[in-house]
């Protein structure tokens, strides 16, 4: 069986990144890419017609490692031929849409590298001929041996209580929405739909619900007092500078709470102002129509989700005065976000394709794993000779708001984590020929 330099688990926009690395660079490394969707593609399921990307276009897949690459944003505009259309959008950041089809563009140009519809399920350390090795073993049965694993699974979504065992299929989070709208609403529109949360993606959830249903009634159900506007100072987004992420990475725990909640409102809980002003003119308009669908309500947590008769009946209670309500939605969506890695109850230890491996690694006195600065994980037993392990996209708790899934330093990180796998797999080979020897 073939033996990889690297294996990657997932092939979304942060192992892309490394393969893109890996190929410029020439690294000499072999690479495979293990990848659960059957296609490119990216956050399909909230492809809204409208929606806008976050991050600036050339903090792309490569452009800040590499300005001259031909896998960047704008050398997709141009061999695509709407550079000039593009450049004279009266838009500030790109449509979401066309984003998609810039990363699926470069991808296909790595199919070379990566089995889709493979989704990486068990994870090993085996030994081959005195080589310690990573076997990862797929849904379809194959398994890939490889001398480094990098983990990028993207972050798991957050789905909280009750709406966690609600048990109903019309009970989704964002990342299923296209898709759960297809299946529910292709021959009826729906008279009510409930939206959870206080964040970005919620926001747009309800412009675009009240857009595609006009006669539906929306409700966008929030625990804060309301929707609050996202903190774009351009002194708070040197939080996604990489300056930011080595100096968060040796800080104290506390000094790295203290951080986490100023740079909270730049991605979390906070809407961008465009999506804030439009949803509340709409709501303005209908009430002076007097025809109100569209609402934000504040204060209200859901305390049961239970679906009855083809309807979820939630439980609603008024955070500060106790009054209880009870209403009831065809659909309702969670879009409250992702665990980040740690012990708190939104966060995960590991990502769970490594729950095979994780005991082999150093955990912080939280229980968290101990992440270096190159994103690899520490062997408890340096005796036992575990191959590198990287996380590539998942690593917010220990290197800060830039490793928030984001785009922003998706090109440098592959640079840090190339560096990483040539540094690391060279000290394991030497190690391993030194047993060899002995
Ligand atoms: C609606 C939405 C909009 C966003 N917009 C922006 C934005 O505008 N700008 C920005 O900077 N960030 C944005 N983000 C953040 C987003 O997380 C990143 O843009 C980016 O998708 C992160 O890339 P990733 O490769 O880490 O994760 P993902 O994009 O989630 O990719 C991970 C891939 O791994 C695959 N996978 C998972 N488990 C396995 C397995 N066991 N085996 C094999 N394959 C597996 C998945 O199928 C997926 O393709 C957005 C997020 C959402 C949800």
């Amino acid at each position: 069986m073939t033996i990889h330099d690297v294996i990657g688990i997932g092939f979304g926009p942060a192992n892309l990144a490394l393969a893109i690395a890996l190929e410029e660079q020439e690294a000499g490394l072999s690479a495979r890419f293990l990848e659960a969707r059957t296609e490119p593609a990216w956050q399909p399921g909230m492809l809204l017609d409208g929606s806008d990307i976050q991050n600036h276009p050339s903090r792309d897949l490569v452009s800040l490692r590499n300005p001259r690459s031909r896998y960047s944003f704008l050398n997709y505009l141009h061999e695509n031929g709407r550079l000039l259309e593009h450049l004279n959008l009266p838009i500030e950041f790109p449509l979401r849409k066309e984003y998609a089809r810039y990363i699926t563009w470069v991808a296909r140009q790595f199919d070379h590298v990566v089995d889709y519809g493979r989704r990486a399920g068990e994870v090993r350390v085996v030994e081959r001929d005195g080589e310690q090795l990573y076997e990862v073993t797929a849904d379809t049965g194959e398994t890939y041996l490889g001398r480094t694993l990098v983990v990028g699974p993207g972050r798991t979504p957050y789905v909280p209580e009750p709406f966690a065992s609600a048990g109903s299929r019309r009970v989704f989070h964002l990342t299923d929405y296209l898709f759960r709208l297809a299946e529910f609403t292709a021959d009826r529109a729906p008279e009510s739909v409930a939206v959870i949360g206080g964040s970005q993606s919620a926001a747009e959830l309800t412009l675009d619900l009240a857009h595609r249903f006009p006669g539906a009634r929306v409700r966008n159900l929030v625990r804060s007092f309301s929707l609050r506007l996202k903190d774009t100072s351009p002194f708070s987004e040197e939080g996604y500078f990489p300056a930011f992420t080595d100096y968060y990475h040796q800080v104290s725990p506390e000094a790295r709470r203290r951080l986490d909640a100023y740079m909270h409102a730049t991605n979390y809980s906070s809407v961008d102002g465009d999506v804030l002003k439009e949803l509340y003119l709409l709501i303005y308009e209908q009430r002076l129509d007097g025809d109100q669908k569209v609402s934000v309500d504040g204060n209200l947590q859901a305390v049961t989700a239970a679906e009855q008769d083809g309807k979820v009946v939630l439980e609603l209670r008024e955070l500060n005065t106790g009054a209880v309500e009870t209403d009831s939605f065809d659909l309702v969506v969670v879009a409250t976000g992702f665990r980040d890695l740690g012990p708190g109850p939104h966060q995960e230890l590991f990502p769970q394709v490594i729950k095979d491996v994780a005991g082999r690694f150093r955990t912080e006195e939280s229980g968290a794993l101990q992440v270096s600065a190159d994103y690899a994980l520490e062997a408890l037993d340096e005796a036992a000779g575990t191959p590198p392990l990287f996380l590539n996209g998942l690593c917010e708790s220990s290197h800060g708001i830039g490793d928030a899934g984001s785009f922003s330093l998706l090109s440098l990180r592959a640079q840090t984590l190339l560096d990483g796998i040539r540094k690391r797999a060279g000290a394991a080979s030497s190690t391993a020929s030194a047993t060899a020897s002995a």
